[in-house]
């Protein structure tokens, strides 16, 4: 298949990682500023997964839990707002940093369910799968093979999982030692399928210069439950980080 016959199959392009200045504090771009990129470039949809108390968030941990909840989405309510008023799909999610630099990709919760539950705060990866769960969301562990200042160790968690980020694009992109990372998404693929786990494809991305990683579907995704379902029964999609199109295996196509 060319990559032109994959976007017409998989017309609809979601990306499933992205930070905003509000919520993170390495988040360059606005939040309306960051859905303008992504509209323009012909996504389908962006899911908000600012970094949350665990990880580098912007927003004060010391608040209050439900005033840290208000301030912490305020990238995703002007995402969405954005969005509403462009007719661009914005969905929540937050990125959950366990221990140090264990990542997870969250989805499929609400504000009010979380402001109900702060014993999140203090849950370890297994109590998270299962708060998560209790509200019908995903659970997603993010570049498990990363290696970075900020990750003490590399630690897989595919049994408290359901999905597996197969390709982060951000691993894409060449470094100044002339190389990419594009061996941890390797690693990655071969974690998820060793398990039998979906695999997912988003950037991680920061700001509006965008890599152009994602997931992608034959139809447009209904609401975030709909992604969860899809991802969870690993129905039809195809991934990319921005340079080349995998199948939902990860195998390359193109
Ligand atoms: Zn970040
Ligand atoms: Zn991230």
């Amino acid at each position: 298949m060319t990559a032109k016959e994959i976007r017409e199959q998989y017309p609809y392009l979601y990306e499933t990682h992205m930070h905003t200045s509000e919520g993170s504090k390495c988040g360059q771009c606005p939040a309306a500023e960051m859905v303008r990129a992504y509209k323009e470039a012909g996504y389908a949809g962006v899911m908000v997964t600012d970094h949350n108390w665990g990880g580098n968030t912007a927003v004060d941990r010391n608040l209050p839990w439900t005033e840290w909840i208000d301030k912490f989405f305020m990238g995703y309510h002007n995402a969405k707002a954005e969005g509403d008023r462009l007719g661009f799909p914005v969905f929540l999610g937050y990125e959950a940093t366990q221990g140090h630099g264990h990542d997870f990709l969250i989805y499929g919760f609400t504000l009010d369910w979380m402001k109900q539950h702060p014993e999140l705060k203090t849950a370890w990866v297994p109590e998270q799968l299962e708060l998560i769960h209790s509200v019908g969301g995903l659970v997603v562990q993010a570049h498990p093979y990363r290696e970075a200042d900020y990750v003490d160790e590399v630690l897989t968690f595919e049994q408290y999982v359901d999905g597996i980020e197969m390709f982060n694009a951000a691993h894409c992109t060449v470094r100044s030692d002339g190389n990419d990372r594009s061996i941890w998404n390797e690693k990655a693929v071969a974690l998820a399928n060793a398990n039998n786990l979906p695999g997912t494809a988003g950037s991680d991305q920061h700001n509006t210069k965008l890599m152009g990683g994602g997931t992608a579907f034959p139809t447009p995704l209904k609401d975030i439950q709909d992604y969860i379902r899809r991802i969870k029964n690993n129905e039809d999609h195809v991934l990319t980080d921005g340079k080349h199109w995998y199948d939902k295996k990860g195998n390359l196509l193109v």
